[in-house]
Formats: structure tokens, sequence, C-alpha cells
């Protein structure tokens, strides 16, 4: 069974070869799947392989993805650049397990990533792809976490970086790490949709390979962040996972992972997955809630103070669906103020996160709520982003005033503004005590 990109549609199937440049079924238009022929070794045999690895210092066994490069498409090493992504801890947060409702709960941090997110799990694999297919420029239609991503991983690679977005629809913080990584930006007058169809168009005729959330060799390798995840814990599986949702492509990266460490026999069972989405901003909750399962219908103009689950389409729905339905899985949805209030508590066990990460601890605290899981079940939520990516939000919501985007002010629960002191000895100390 050689690797190949594979139609995700049950009713499709249509198989390509894996170095073919399409980025949907060319048949039915569906979303495509990049299989690989997994390894033959014995389920101890690898694990004592990637255990070994870490000792290494080869580049490539000290990225947390490629150390785990038999879980991933065939690559030669001159394909691959890596930033040393991966490799991320896990930490135990009694305070923010209390406040869940929960005996212990376990943090996966992805924020540690070189450029603070789980994008360089799976972008390490895009733009290795795109070296190995002889492309010279990688571009995405993003202005969040891929973008600053992909931006650094093209320089690194001695690739040109293309990102486009729609014009007057920017978010700063992240865009400036891609200014900073070298990357062009084009702000187009169009809408996102308009701009996806427009640098489809220009792709072919030069020779630009497109990075978006779409790519299914950015799925590959966000698979790793489940194979590191069990490693680190001796391959001990926890009874649920929670990751947060916007266009779906981690859980969807995290259903398929552990459904082939099973099949390697590395994992007796798959533990269930939920899905956290923002109130505002959450067409698959409504979908996989609905009284009758119809049609997949987007949210027109999705809010949420977590910029990077704003999403009202979500390209990886079905596969999402796939996975959750597959692992007894649930999909739950947290309000800003939840998950604003989950994140300080976050912030305060010493660990921080962006914003979007913090809605695990808000789902969680309502899953633990409503029954759905035990009090004294073996949780690991996957904390996406780093706190530093909007430190804006921080500050707004410490000094009460952060407001959600219906313009309603966010209650600052845990709370901590600056205090405002004169030179005064005795004043400064009645404040301290
Ligand atoms: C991209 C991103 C998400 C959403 O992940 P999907 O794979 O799109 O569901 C969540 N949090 C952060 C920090 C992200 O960068
Ligand atoms: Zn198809």
């Amino acid at each position: 069974m050689p690797a190949a990109l594979v139609c995700f549609n049950p009713a499709c199937r249509t198989q390509f070869g894996i170095d073919e440049v399409i980025y949907a079924c060319a048949r039915c238009g569906g979303l495509l799947e990049a299989r690989t022929e997994l390894p033959h070794d014995h389920a101890a045999t690898l694990e004592f392989t990637w255990r070994n690895r870490r000792t290494s210092n080869h580049p490539i066994d000290q990225s947390g993805v490629w150390r785990y490069r038999e879980l991933l498409p065939p690559f030669a090493p001159v394909h691959i650049t890596t930033l040393r992504e991966g490799q991320t801890p896990l930490l135990t947060a009694p305070r923010a397990a209390e406040y869940a409702g929960l005996d212990a709960l376990t943090f996966k941090h992805q924020g540690f990533n070189p450029t603070g997110s789980f994008k360089d799990n799976g972008m390490t694999c895009g733009v290795a792809q795109a070296r190995k297919l002889g492309m010279t420029r990688v571009a995405c239609v993003s202005t969040g976490n891929t973008s600053a991503s992909m931006a650094a991983y093209a320089a690194a690679a001695g690739m040109e970086a293309l990102i486009f977005l729609p014009h007057g629809n920017i978010s700063y913080g992240k865009l400036a790490q891609a200014l900073e990584y070298g990357a062009r930006t084009f702000q187009v007058e169009a809408n996102f949709d308009r701009i996806l169809a427009l640098v489809r168009t220009l792709a072919q005729r030069l020779g630009i390979y497109l990075l978006n959330s779409i790519n299914p060799f950015r799925i590959e390798g966000q698979k790793t962040i489940i194979a590191e995840l069990l490693d680190y814990r001796d391959w001990s599986v926890p009874d649920w996972i929670v990751v947060p949702g916007g266009n779906l492509g981690n859980i969807s990266a995290f259903g398929k992972a552990l459904r082939e460490l099973r099949d390697l026999g590395m994992i007796a069972r798959i533990p269930r997955l939920a899905v956290i989405q923002a109130y505002g901003s959450s067409p698959f909750y409504e979908y996989m809630h609905a009284a009758e399962r119809g049609s997949f219908i987007p949210e027109e103009s999705p809010e949420t103070l977590a910029t990077a689950i704003r999403i009202g389409d979500p390209v990886s729905w079905p596969k999402a669906q796939f996975e959750i339905e597959n692992a007894g899985g649930v999909v739950e949805r947290a309000t800003e103020q939840e998950i604003a209030d989950a994140k300080a508590v976050i912030g305060l066990c010493g660990i921080g996160c962006e914003p979007a990460s913090a809605a695990t601890l808000a789902g969680i605290r309502k899953l633990v709520a409503a029954g759905v899981i035990a009090r004294d079940a073996d949780v690991v939520a996957v904390l996406t982003g780093n706190v530093l990516k909007d430190s804006d939000y921080i500050y707004r919501y410490h000094t009460g005033q952060l407001k959600a985007p219906d313009g309603g002010l966010i209650h600052p629960t845990f709370g901590n503004k600056p205090i405002v002191l004169p030179d005064d000895a005795d004043q400064v100390m009645r404040a301290i005590l």
C-alpha cells in the first residue's frame, strides 16, 4: 500500500499520486487525506526507536515532529526544514483542575513551538512537501498563526512566503511575526473566498504551493502532537483529549493519529475526544447537536475574541465528524466570559495561553458539570497557542476593559489590575500588606 492522496468522501475514495499538486479531489471536490504506509515494526521497536532519538543531536531527531517520521509521508532529509518544533511539555495544573471540578488535569502546551502555536507541527511537513515538489513559493490566506508559521518555515527553507488577506481585516499581533520572518503580504480588495480562488488560479502559473488549512500534509504533521503526547506518558492512554476547534484540522489530525497508533499496536484503545468552540463561532457544535443531521450550515459572520477559532466555514468538518463519532467524542461551546475566566485561571497556574486555547478549560468545566467527564477522569487538554500572542486581550481583561464582540463588558472575575501609588513608603507598604 504505497503512499497516496485519497479522497475522504466515503462514496468516492479516488486515489491520487502522493506528489500530485491538488488540494481537493479532482473527481468530487472532497477533502484529501494523505495515506502513508505504516511501518511493519513491532510496537516495542517503534517505542524504543522514538525514545532513543531523544538522545540524538541530529536536527530531525530533535524535532518533535520528525522524530515520529514513521507516521509521516516519505521525505528525503534534504526536503526537511526543522526549527525544532514539537517537544512541547505536559504540564499538570492543580488549580485549573479544581476550577474544572476535576481531581487532576494536564495541559499539552503547543504554545512552546518556535512560532508559538501548533501550526508549526503541521507547517514543517507542509513545507517539506513544497520542497519535494520543487516549489519556490508558498502561500496562504490568513492573518493568524498559520501565516506566522508559514513565514518562518519558508524563510528557513529559502522559499518565498506570500500571505494574502482581505483588505481591512488585519490582526496586527500575528501579522507582525510574518513581517519579521520576511513574508510578502498582500491585502486584496475581495472577501476570503474570492481571494482563495484567485490564489488557486495563480498558483499553477507561478509555482506557488498552497499551505492553507485544507492541505493534507499539514494534517499529517499535526498527528505527531498525539504521538508525542502518548510517548511522554509512556503510552498510557488518557480518558479524554480536549482541543479547541476552528477549521477543525487539529481534531482531524488527532483522530487519524489515534487510529493509526492503534493499528500499529502502540495503544489498545482510543480515548474520547472533545472539541470546544466559541459560542459566536460554533457551526460544528450546531451541526453535531441538531435534532436531525441535516446539511452543514456555515456561520455567516462568526464572532469571538478568540480569533484563532473565529471560523464560520470550517473546511475539515467532514473529517472532524468522522473522528468525533469514531472516538465517542463530544462537541461543546463556551461563552466569551467563560473563555476569558478560564484563560486567567490557566495563567494563575503559571502556564498562560492564547484565548482560543483557553476554550478547552472552559469546555471541560461545562462537561464535568454536566456529568459527561467524570471528576476522576484522566484528562489532557491541548493548549494551542502562546500567551504572548494576544497581550492586548490580557491587559483589557485584568483592567476590566475587555469587551465581547456584542459590546458587553467581560467581568474580570480573576482580574489583576496594576495599582497606582504615590512616592510614599507608608502607602506602598500598606498597599503590599
Ligand atoms: C489554528 C488554531 C486553532 C484552531 O485549530 P483548527 O485546526 O483550525 O481547528 C486553535 N488555537 C490556535 C492557537 C490556533 O492557532
Ligand atoms: Zn472524491
